[in-house]
């Protein structure tokens, strides 16, 4: 009993301490927050090593950051434009939070202060190409590799200090493509997918922005948040989103690259997996390439017949049958006028084509003599001689069938049908 109570006891106190750590830890960001007792702050920085993780992002790839439970990683794409960047700039400042941004060449070429205030607030920035094409997946290398040069030249020009500039590279629209990995990897620079986006590029509102960052992090319950500090609409989530953090007990960290005097934090490769495999959980991966397209819609080439590939591509989608009786009706030759001619005094291709099968039978046993079923076979047999086209046959296979059996099978000469002309006149007229 003793024993057992000094357990319980020493448990309480380590439960206790971890209470003060935690609360230590609040009241340290909230002092780190001057002016924002309540900020959401940032917990920890990471610091990464790109060679020995050059891809992450679970949207796309296998690893993603080595993050905790209830970590967020918040990322931001498409700027510097002054008229969102600065409010989502200020908003970051007014909950003391670090985030990553990705930076498009030409708007670092027009608003070069923008990259400077970034750099300046203490934020990683990375880059995302010179204009933001979405054709990564299939440029030639040559042109993606000036895309990405030429993004890294008008980033780093802006900066006062060009070493601040991170080397994280995201791919407009995340058009990935081997290539263009393999060459930002040969350079060091790792290529950051995203583990969620919230579809701000979309034409959704602000509040379905905020709902689904909330719910795919929920989903997740830890990852890369990919938004756009160029849409009026995020800056409109922003606050929103950054509030529901914090009252759900998510924790901002900041991503920094490793440099000679910062090792990376040290890690084991397995934290590298958002969720590690068990034996009964798969790990749910993105298709390679995104069937979604992001902002700058400007850039996007209107397409033309050829891109569609109409013949190979859509064909398929049609139903089969429509293509069969397509198929059908061009190889078939248009029939001659005499397939449609009835041969003068045939009675089988008489019933056959202007009588019902019941009909036709009545007929014919009323007008049948003994030796007239010979009669019909033989004038059967020669009807498909005149016709060999499979429509002639087809026919006199159905004169035959009104015929008994046994009839039919019998061998009988062309004589018979000679020696009763008069008949195939009196039924003429009947069936008229
Ligand atoms: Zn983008």
């Amino acid at each position: 009993m003793i024993g057992s109570s000094v357990v319980f006891r020493t448990r309480s106190w380590i439960v206790l301490c971890l209470g003060l750590l935690v609360v230590g830890s609040s009241a340290a960001l909230a002092a780190d927050c001057p002016g924002h007792p309540d900020a959401l702050g940032t917990s920890r920085t990471l610091v990464v090593d790109p060679r020995e993780h050059p891809r992450i992002g679970t949207m796309q790839y296998r690893e993603t950051l080595p993050l905790k439970d209830h970590e967020v990683v918040l990322t931001f794409d498409d700027g510097p434009l002054p008229k969102y960047s600065n409010q989502i700039l200020q908003m970051l400042a007014d909950e003391c939070i670090k985030a990553t941004f990705f930076i498009i060449g030409e708007q670092a070429k027009a608003n070069p202060e923008g990259v400077r205030k970034l750099v300046a607030a203490g934020h990683t920035v990375g880059t995302h190409s010179m204009n933001h094409p979405l054709t990564f997946d299939r440029m030639p290398i040559e042109k993606a590799e000036a895309q990405i040069n030429g993004g890294i030249e008008w980033t780093s020009a802006a900066m006062i200090d060009s070493s601040k500039l991170a080397p994280f590279f995201r791919i407009p629209g995340l058009m990935r493509a081997e290539g263009v990995e393999n060459y930002l990897i040969s350079r060091g620079i790792q290529v950051w997918s995203a583990d969620f986006p919230a579809d701000d590029w979309r034409h959704v509102s602000s509040g379905r922005v905020y709902q689904l960052a909330i719910q795919r992090l929920e989903a997740k319950g830890k990852g890369i948040l990919l938004l756009h500090d160029i849409q009026a609409r995020t800056v409109a989530a922003l606050p929103k989103i950054l509030r529901d953090l914090k009252a759900r007990g998510y924790r901002i960290v900041h991503v920094v690259p490793a440099t000679a005097d910062r090792p990376a934090t040290p890690t084991t490769p397995l934290e590298w997996l958002l969720h590690p495999p068990t034996e009964t959980v798969p790990i749910a991966r993105w298709p390679a390439v995104p069937n979604f397209v992001f902002t700058q819609t400007k850039t996007l080439p209107a397409p033309s017949l050829a891109d569609l590939d109409g013949q190979t591509e859509h064909q398929p989608l049609l139903p089969r049958k429509t293509l069969a009786l397509a198929n059908v009706a061009a190889a078939l030759p248009v029939p001659g006028r005499d397939l449609f001619a009835i041969p003068e005094g045939s009675v089988e291709v008489l019933l056959s084509t202007t009588l019902s099968r019941r009909a036709a039978t009545r007929l014919a046993m009323a007008a049948e003599t003994p030796h007239a079923a010979k009669g019909k076979a033989g004038k059967s047999r020669g009807h498909r001689t005149a016709h060999a086209a499979p429509a002639g046959a087809k026919h006199a296979a159905q004169a035959t069938s009104t015929a008994p059996r046994s009839a039919a099978t019998k061998s009988a000469t062309p004589k018979s049908a000679a020696t009763h002309p008069t008949r195939v006149a009196s039924l003429k007229k009947r069936t008229q």
